[in-house]
């Protein structure tokens, strides 16, 4: 389907999907540049990329597909590095965990040439950052959302559509706005969430104490508060005020909460877990609405 796979920023979720496309026979020959060249020539030494580019540039040159799996704050200025080759002939996409500011960086970047990026969002990932946690399977049973611009050629969303599909997962389109403000709600948030909790629980003296009693229930409620700061320092940034609405119902979910607590009252408090409780054990991932 492709001959030559461009790779800017050769970490986990660029790893696997290079390792993912050769898997699947969807690409000849993986071209990859990373900030770091250790973590490039780390790349090549995995066999995630075939031949180690030394810019971006460089890295872009001849491929009919271009994938940035850098931090979406290196959006804009690797857009800017490559912008001259940026072309319809070939698909560029990302796999930015937000997409409005993503979009409006490629825009300012990559001004008309902006109908070739086609941005894409895996909902796919792992707490541990790095090419050496690349995993060619990662990608498949699960979503991608594409957030095509208005100017985005619509034969490069099809193009985007079918190669994510022939990697197993399952495309849907929507705006960068709607993109935005659902994955505040069900992954931003929880993120920001995470941390505030554990770090509640670290400011207490006898903190040891208690993570070493705590058990399963702690461990997965708290898993992804071990996920990678920079990468969650730009999220957090760049989707802040859906991010800050969604702190406002939780306070106020919160606040009923603690109320009933506080006046002891145990059948409004049983009602109320028993609500959010059928609501989850209907959840399946991927379903809308639980019944
Ligand atoms: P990662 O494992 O840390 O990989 C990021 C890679 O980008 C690193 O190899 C880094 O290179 C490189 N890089 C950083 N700045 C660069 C630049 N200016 N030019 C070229 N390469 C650069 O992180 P990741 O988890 O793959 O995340 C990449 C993207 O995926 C982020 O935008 C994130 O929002 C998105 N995403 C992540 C997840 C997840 O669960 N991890 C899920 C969905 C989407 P060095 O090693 O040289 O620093």
């Amino acid at each position: 389907m492709f001959k030559q796979l461009g790779l800017i920023g050769c970490g986990l979720m660029g790893g696997s999907f290079a390792l993912a496309m050769k898997q699947a026979g969807l690409v000849d020959r993986v071209i990859g540049y990373s900030k770091s060249p250790s973590t490039t020539e780390k790349a090549r030494q995995l066999g995630v990329i075939d031949q180690a580019a030394e810019s971006a540039l460089l890295a872009v040159s001849g491929a009919d597909v271009v994938l940035l799996a850098v931090p979406v704050a290196a959006t804009e200025p690797t857009f800017k590095a490559i912008r001259h080759l940026v072309s319809p002939h070939t698909l560029f996409m990302d796999v930015g965990s937000t997409k409005r500011d993503v979009v409006d960086a490629a825009r300012r970047a990559l001004k008309d040439r902006v109908g070739a990026f086609v941005p894409a969002h895996p909902i796919a990932g792992k707490e541990l950052s790095g090419v050496q946690h690349a995993d060619a399977q990662l990608y498949r049973e699960q979503q991608v959302i594409l957030t095509p611009l208005p100017q985005t050629r619509p034969e490069l969303v099809e193009k985007a559509r079918a190669l994510w599909g022939a990697l197993g997962a399952r495309v849907r389109v929507m705006t960068p706005e709607a993109h935005d403000a659902a994955f505040a709600a069900v992954s931003h948030f929880p993120h920001l969430l995470a941390f505030a909790y554990f770090t509640g629980i670290l400011q207490q003296e006898q903190a040891e104490e208690f993570l070493r009693l705590a058990g399963p229930g702690f461990r997965d409620f708290t898993r992804i508060a071990a996920s990678d700061p920079a990468m969650w320092r730009d999220v957090l940034i760049a989707n802040r005020e859906e991010i800050l609405k969604q702190s406002e119902f939780f306070r106020g979910a919160l606040g009923v909460l603690e109320q009933t607590l506080r006046d002891c009252e145990g059948d409004a408090l049983e009602a109320l877990v028993r609500g959010v409780s059928e609501a989850r054990s209907h959840w399946r991932m991927g379903s809308g609405r639980p019944r």
